[in-house]
Order: structure tokens, then C-alpha cells, then sequence
């Protein structure tokens, strides 16, 4: 149920439903603070926005698990799975950040648990736990199993019972509002709240939050080959940009090894865990060549460059379903995973196999081919969910912004992510995020300031962008009717896929200058220019979904022409990146972040390295 009104005044407003923004929620509702405010009899005003029906958040396509030591059914300490993070992400992760990830994933898990996510069990009871690819015990020398699963649906799980335990605290959504605006106030040092298009009934909504939480997921929609949902066209990161903020580590992009030909849609990671082996035209298993150690379960990064590899040398294969098109894919071969096994712990997978491919992977070999995946960079942040500027000596906090989980950047996972990883910091970041408010709120809740009758003035920043935000959308729908048959029959969904075929061509998996010029180029000249002329083709205000689309389309160029500024701006290998003209990894000019504004200025600042050197990395 969304709100028939809005607040003249909220204490928090979070952005998004998925793992992270429930998370959040809940670490809000269940802190000490909302306990002591209740019992003063004041109850805080939060509203969680989010522009799809929670249940339908990206957070319930997660597959595979999430990471956790929790050293239950084979020794497993949290160091090494700290050790592993940093490793991971090529030690472009900052190490406080990740030490408290590993440390509390335990707790992280067992607190699912508790709110009801049914985990798989071992045959003594315990939460039941599979390999990962770059998860290992005692430093790297042994594949470890890390990742609590539930089947192959463990997101689904997670989304469902943070859901209901959200429901059950009373926590009030505005669902199907898209948020169009962040606004901070005059000298961007602290947030205003959001503008919100309600995509029922077409009505613009200014509203004021002393606090704003953005957990608006990801951006896969990027590129055209993705295992990411179609609401992840990185609306938070564009939001902020347009705020005047920056973005942090934006050319970490994760390519998934095993997404399946044509769709794109992700096979877990899960499924080489069970025993699923790639191989190439000749049947050969060519990751023993890429990585001898840890082969079909090496991190992602190194997985994808190798199927790319593969593919360059001819020893590719075609898609079945277009066997005279580009042999650009290589084989999953689960058939030695015994077939009642791969039923109970991943049915998901051989679902989507016979669904999509029409294959048995019991006896069939499956297409599979890098999809894009998951947004390392994001949002800068602390620990404790707040949003910072990078100043010449330090961070500069935004009072009142926060963010968590895939729009985010805490810089747990560095250039690379390790699977499992990002449910964790959603939930983790979200909930401490989450925490970090309440402790505001304590201090000056709204309604100990609610007189009888009086309202709270809006910001004029907040009134500004209100107004000029129902302006867009009056002139997008105003103009619907003249669309056919001019310039207007283009449509953001073209646009979108254009945009997706285009990156794909310049800045998937591998990359370079040239490519990277030619990629700004027809942005700035084709597609930027394209996304500026897109109008409605129906002036309906009633769940006119081109209008979100449009603004959807509007936000992967800002998005991408920052993405593809900090990815040129990098000359060097490092994790997700890799630049054919710069191969190998600079430490002694590019151990730092990179953080990109709207106006395309890239400024740096240190990792923050606190007892793990840099090392190589290998598989
Ligand atoms: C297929 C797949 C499988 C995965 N498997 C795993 C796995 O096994 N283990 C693991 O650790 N990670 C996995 N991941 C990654 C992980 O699921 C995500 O990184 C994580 O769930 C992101 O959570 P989130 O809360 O940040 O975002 P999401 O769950 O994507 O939620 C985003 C929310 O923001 C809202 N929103 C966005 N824009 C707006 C706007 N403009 N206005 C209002 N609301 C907005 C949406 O409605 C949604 O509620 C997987 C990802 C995919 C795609």
C-alpha cells in the first residue's frame, strides 16, 4: 500500500527495497534509539520508496549463496576470508571496511537465519555451505566451502523474510514511486530529501527528509549481454551524480563468467561449485591453463578474460539456437554432477537451462558466455553508510546521506568482487547504515517538533526541483501526442538496447583507448543528443511506464559517460579492467581510488591499506 498523501516532514527516507533498503529498515526499527524514542511515545516517520513492488527487487534473483567463516562444516576463520576479499578485489579494497565484513558476516548470516531464511542443511542440521570461486582457507591455499545456500534461490529467500520482517514492524512503502531527484540543500553539505514520481497516477511528489538512504541496486542494464533485471539502470549513482556528487571506482565492472548465450541470464557460480567444468571447441578444460590452482573456480575477473581468450584464439562455439552466428561462447559441461544431486541444490539452473536452451544438463553441453554482472564502484561511503565528498585531506560527510549495498561503495570489493560477497554487504552496510540513522533521528526526531496545525516549511531547493522535475514530465507527456510519425518515434527502449550494444562492443571485459574515445564520442554525439529528444507516446498519466523509462535512458548515459571517463582516466590492468594498451597492474600510480563528478572530472584518493600488503594474484 503506498501513502494517499506524503508528510510534510520525514525522519528518513530510504530509496529502495531491495536487500540493502530492507536492511536497512530493519536495522533502523530494531536499534536501541527507535526503542527509547517508542518509549517516549514517539513513533519516527520513515517512508522506504521503492519503483518496483518490493518482492519484485533484484535482491531475489541471487543464486548461489552468501559468504560467511562460520566454520561448521570445515575449519574456516574469518581472516582468511578477509584475506581473500582483499586478494579478490586486487587490493583496491579498503581493508577496514573489508575486516569488518568478514568479521561480521558471521552474525550477518546467523541473523537471516533468525529472521527466516530457510538455508540448506547439512545432515547434522547445520546451515549448509558450497564453494565459491576465490574463497580459500589458511590464505590461499585450499578451496573452502563458504557460501551458505539455499538451493540455488538463496536471495528469493533473503528478499522474502527481510520483507516480512519489515511488514511485521509496520514499516510504511511507497511502492511503484520512482524516485527522479536527490536534492541536497544550497551548499551540498547535507540532503534535502527526494522528488518521487508516483507511476499509478502519474503525480510528482517533493519530499522532505532530514535523512536520505539511496539503496537503488545496480547498474547491468549498462551493457546488452547482463544477468541484471531491467530496473538496474543505475538510477541512484545517476541521481547522485546529478546531485553534484561524485562516484567512486565506476570502471569495476564484474563480467560473470556463465551467463547463458543470447539472454544472458545468470547459471550460478553454484554450478561449478558442484562440479560443472568449461570447455572450449576441442572439449578441452582450458581453465587448468588460466588458473592451475583453482581452475573453473578462480575469481570471475580471471574466469571471463579466459573465456575471451578462448574465444579470440577460434576455439569459441556458436550458440546452438544460431549456430551460423559468432562462435563467442564456450561450454558448461554439468553432466558429471550427479543428476539427483544437481536437482535438489540447483534446480534454478536447470530450469533456466531447459527453459531458455531447451537443454538437458544432465546430457547436454550449455552455451555460456560473460554476462554483465555487478557494479563494484558507486556511491562513496563510510562504514557506517554516510555519503562523503573526497576532499584534499579527507572526506567531506553529506549530513543526512546515506547509501548501501550495489549503488554503494564502501569498497569492500575493490576491482573485483568474490561471489557471495554482495549479499553480505547489502545486508550488513544496509543494516549499520540503517543503525547510523536512528542515531540521528534520536536527537531531533520530527514529531518532537510536530506543533498542532503547523507544518514544516520545504527546502526552495526541494521546491525548485519539484517543480522543475513535474516540468520534464508535463512536456514529455504534453508533447506524446505529436510523436507519431516525427522524430519522436524513437523510444527510450531502443535507445537502451543501442546504448547496450554499444558498450558491449567497447567496454566489456577487455578494452583500450581507441575504444574507449569512440565510446565517449558517440555518446556525447549520438546517443546523449538521442535521449535529450525522447517524448511519450501517450499523454496517459496512468502507469505510463515509458515516462520511467525514458528517465531510466537519461540516467545510463550520465552513467555510462562517467563509467567510460573513469575507465580511460585508469592506464592500467587491475581486477575487472583490463586495458589491452596498459596489460599490467600500476601500483605506484593507480593503487587509488578514482572518483568521477557529472562534468567529468576525475580526482583520486588512497586505499586504505591496513596489514595486507599488495601482492600477486593468482589463481
Ligand atoms: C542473477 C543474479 C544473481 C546473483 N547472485 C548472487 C549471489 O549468489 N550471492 C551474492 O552475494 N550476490 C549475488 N548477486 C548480487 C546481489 O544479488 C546484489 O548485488 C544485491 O542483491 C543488491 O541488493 P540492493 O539492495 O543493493 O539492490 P536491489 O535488490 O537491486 O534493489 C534495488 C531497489 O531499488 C529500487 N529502485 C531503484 N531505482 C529506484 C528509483 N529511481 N526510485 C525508487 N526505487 C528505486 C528498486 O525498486 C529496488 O527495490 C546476484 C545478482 C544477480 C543479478
Amino acid at each position: 500500500m503506498s501513502p494517499t498523501k506524503v508528510e510534510d516532514m520525514y525522519d528518513a527516507v530510504i530509496v529502495g527495497a531491495g536487500g540493502a533498503g530492507l536492511s536497512a529498515a530493519l536495522g533502523f526499527y530494531r536499534s536501541q534509539e527507535v526503542a527509547d524514542l517508542r518509549d517516549r511515545g514517539i513513533e519516527p516517520k520513515v517512508l522506504v520508496i521503492s519503483k518496483l513492488q518490493p518482492l519484485r527487487s533484484h535482491t531475489g534473483s541471487a543464486e548461489g549463496g552468501i559468504a560467511a567463516s562460520l566454520g561448521d562444516m570445515e575449519p574456516d576463520e574469518w581472516q582468511w576470508h578477509y584475506y581473500d576479499t582483499v586478494k579478490g578485489g586486487d587490493w583496491l579494497v579498503d581493508q577496514d571496511a573489508a575486516k569488518l565484513l568478514a568479521k561480521e558476516a558471521a552474525h550477518t548470516v546467523r541473523d537471516l537465519e533468525h529472521d527466516g531464511v530457510a538455508f540448506s542443511r547439512t545432515e547434522d542440521g547445520r546451515i549448509a555451505q558450497r564453494r565459491f570461486g576465490g574463497h580459500t582457507s589458511d590464505f590461499g591455499k585450499a578451496p573452502v566451502k563458504r557460501a551458505a545456500y539455499a538451493a540455488d534461490r538463496v536471495g528469493h529467500q533473503i528478499l522474502f523474510a527481510l520483507w516480512q520482517q519489515c511488514v511485521a514492524q509496520g514499516v510504511a512503502f511507497a511502492e511503484e514511486w520512482y524516485v527522479t531527484d536527490l536534492v541536497l540543500n544550497a551548499d551540498h553539505t547535507a540532503s534535502e530529501g527526494v522528488v518521487a514520481y508516483d507511476v499509478a497516477t502519474g503525480t510528482t511528489h517533493a519530499i522532505a527528509a532530514r535523512n536520505v538512504l539511496m539503496a537503488t541496486g545496480g547498474a547491468g542494464r549498462l551493457f546488452h549481454t547482463t544477468s541484471n533485471s531491467h530496473d538496474l539502470t543505475g538510477d541512484g549513482m545517476a541521481l547522485a551524480l546529478q546531485a553534484g556528487l561524485d562516484l567512486e571506482d565506476t570502471e569495476f565492472l564484474q563480467f560473470h563468467p556463465t551467463g547463458l548465450a543470447h539472454t544472458g541470464i545468470l547459471l550460478s557460480e553454484a554450478s561449478r561449485a558442484e562440479g560443472g567444468v568449461l570447455r572450449n571447441a576441442t572439449g578441452e578444460a582450458f581453465m587448468e591453463h588460466y588458473a592451475p590452482e583453482h581452475k573453473d573456480l578462480a575469481a570471475r575477473d580471471v574466469v571471463s578474460r579466459a573465456i575471451r581468450s578462448e574465444v579470440m584464439a577460434g576455439r569459441g562455439v556458436a550458440d546452438p539456437k544460431d549456430p551460423e552466428g559468432p562462435k563467442d561462447c564456450v561450454w558448461l559441461d554439468m553432466t558429471g554432477i550427479d543428476a539427483t544431486r544437481m536437482h535438489e541444490v540447483l534446480p534454478q539452473v536447470v530450469e533456466t537451462i531447459r527453459d531458455y536452451a531447451g537443454l538437458d544438463p544432465a546430457t547436454d553441453l550449455v552455451p555460456v558466455k560473460p554476462t554483465a554482472h555487478y557494479t563494484m564502484g558507486g556511491i562513496p561511503i563510510t562504514v557506517d553508510g554516510e555519503v562523503y565528498i573526497p576532499t584534499a585531506d579527507g572526506r567531506q560527510i553529506i549530513t543526512g546521506m546515506y547509501a548501501a549495498g550495489e549503488c554503494s561503495c564502501v569498497s569492500v570489493h575493490g576491482a573485483n568482487r568474490l561471489g557471495g560477497n554482495s549479499l553480505l554487504d547489502a545486508c550488513l552496510f544496509g543494516t549499520r547504515a540503517g543503525r547510523s540513522i536512528a542515531t540521528r533521528v534520536a536527537s531531533d526526531p520530527v514529531a518532537a517538533s510536530d506543533v498542532e496545525g503547523d507544518t514544516h516549511a520545504l527546502a526552495q531547493e526541494l521546491v525548485d526541483a519539484s517543480n522543475r522535475r513535474k516540468g520534464i514530465i508535463d512536456t514529455l507527456l504534453e508533447s506524446a501526442d505529436s510523436a507519431e510519425g516525427t522524430s519522436q518515434s524513437d523510444n527510450a527502449y531502443a535507445l537502451i538496447a543501442d546504448l547496450g550494444t554499444f558498450m558491449e562492443a567497447h567496454a566489456a571485459v577487455v578494452t583500450d583507448a581507441t575504444l574507449l574515445d569512440k565510446a565517449m564520442a558517440a555518446l556525447r554525439n549520438d546517443l546523449i543528443p538521442r535521449s535529450e529528444l525522447l517524448h511519450a507516446h501517450s499523454d496517459s498519466k496512468v502507469f505510463n511506464q515509458e515516462i520511467t523509462a525514458i528517465l531510466e535512458a537519461h540516467h545510463l548515459c550520465e552513467l555510462a559517460l562517467a563509467m567510460l571517463t573513469a575507465t580511460r582516466a585508469r592506464e592500467e590492468s587491475r581486477g575487472s579492467l583490463y586495458r589491452s594498451d596498459f596489460p599490467e597492474r600500476n601500483d605506484a600510480e593507480y593503487l587509488r581510488h578514482s572518483f568521477v563528478n557529472l562534468n567529468g572530472d576525475v580526482s583520486w584518493a588512497p586505499v586504505n591499506i591496513v596489514d595486507i600488503e599488495p601482492g600477486s594474484r593468482s589463481y
